[in-house]
């Protein structure tokens, strides 16, 4: 393994994962739904198999019916006119999204700074790129973990190229706010920075949180590559069909990156996730109370269980403080919890540079059936 990737080893998704199958325990670690998306969905999907359409390479930018659904989308939910011929790229998942977005906008040396603790991905596909991540720590504050917006200005040097950014943010659950949204602009435009924005779980937020893409504000359009994944919206994390939005000059820089990666992927998937972009405001309203349903099942039970929970306004995730329970290092806490609970949760100290700051915090998943998330709760409540 080359130096740029020598830190990373295995993923904490496969090695929870695999954990969970060892034991039998019960997966809230690695972030799937254990029940599939829409039925007409996975129709579709079949029909374009059956139909011979996307089964030779579909078109590199992606197939033109879904870029047009992605489109469409980001018109009716959001008011961004995007054009589906110069401003979409389909990718293999959010995953391909980001690591061609980082290697083709960073250069050697260059800062991106990154929300910590931050999906692993962006650690490794900043590394890949050769670029230096500098972390920005998203603080427990009261209910919710906060940016800090002074922390944010000052991390930004003459080095500093790119700001990461993902909202609603895994693992912590945070939605940021149209006052920080504004505010990130606002540096991102005075400090002339690209902008990289996941926003994979836009269609999960709770409560009074809303979601507001970054690209959305003043002078954000020409700066910002705006990532999403059929994954986390329509519950199909095994197609792995994701894409961006940005300008045209940002989307041929990104897809002549990814073009090399993957050049493409996914071809019948394709036509299905055209369809279920376009799927009636019934859908995404039901898929979000559903969530919302399952975050206070397992809120609650964890609670119970006497962990701190931080109630997330977006995700599938949340992040519990274990120190009530005695416990202060997550990792020891999560390895050896299938044994003691029969249950998988991620220590979250594994996405900070800071590991010390996250070190008492454990992520747990729950796109995952009522009585599942149940059964974890009364077993970490009996396991004390
Ligand atoms: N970004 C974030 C924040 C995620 O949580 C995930 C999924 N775990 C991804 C990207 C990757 O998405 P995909 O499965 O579409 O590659
Ligand atoms: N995005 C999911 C999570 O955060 C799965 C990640 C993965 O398996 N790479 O759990």
């Amino acid at each position: 393994l080359n130096r740029r990737l020598a830190e990373f080893g295995t993923t904490i998704f496969a090695e929870m994962s695999a954990l969970a199958l060892r034991t039998g325990a019960i997966n809230l670690g690695q972030g799937f739904p254990d029940t599939d998306g829409p039925e007409e969905v996975r129709e579709a999907a079949v029909r374009a198999l059956r139909d011979g359409r996307g089964n030779q390479y579909p078109p590199g930018p992606g197939i033109p019916e879904l870029r047009t659904a992605i489109a469409a989308h980001q018109q009716r939910r959001y008011g961004l006119s995007v054009d589906p011929d110069t401003e979409v790229l389909v990718t293999a998942g959010a995953t391909e999204a980001i690591a061609a977005a980082l290697l083709a906008l960073v250069e050697p040396g260059d800062e991106v700074i990154a929300l910590e603790p931050y999906y692993d991905s962006y650690a490794a596909c900043i590394a890949m790129a050769g670029g230096a991540r500098v972390p920005v720590t998203l603080r427990p504050d009261g209910s919710r973990f906060r940016l800090d917006l002074d922390e944010l200005r000052d991390a930004v040097t003459g080095r500093t190229r790119l700001l990461l950014i993902n909202t609603p943010h895994n693992p912590t659950g945070t939605v940021l706010t149209r006052e920080e949204l504004a505010s990130i602009a606002e540096l991102a435009v005075e400090r002339d920075l690209l902008v990289v924005t996941d926003e994979v779980y836009e269609h999960l937020v709770f409560d009074d949180a809303e979601h507001i893409p970054l690209a959305s504000f003043p002078g954000m359009r020409d700066r910002t590559v705006t990532i999403s994944s059929a994954g986390k919206t329509f519950s199909f994390t095994g197609w792995k069909v994701g894409w961006i939005t940005a300008s045209p000059e940002l989307v041929t820089a990104v897809r002549s990156a990814k073009q090399f990666l993957t050049y493409v992927s996914a071809g019948p998937f394709q036509y299905a996730v055209a369809e279920a972009l376009a799927l009636p405001e019934s859908y995404f309203t039901g898929f979000r109370a559903d969530m919302l349903a399952k975050r206070d099942v397992l809120a609650a039970g964890l609670e119970e269980a006497g962990l701190t929970v931080y109630r997330p306004s977006g995700t599938y995730f949340i992040t519990a403080d274990i120190r009530p329970l005695g416990e202060s290092d997550g990792i020891a806490f999560c390895r050896a919890l299938p044994e003691r609970a029969g249950v998988v949760a991620i220590p979250t100290a594994v996405f900070y540079d800071h590991r010390d700051m996250g070190a008492p915090f454990v992520r747990f998943a729950f796109c995952k059936q009522r009585h599942v998330l149940e059964e974890a709760a009364a077993r970490l409540k009996s396991a004390g």
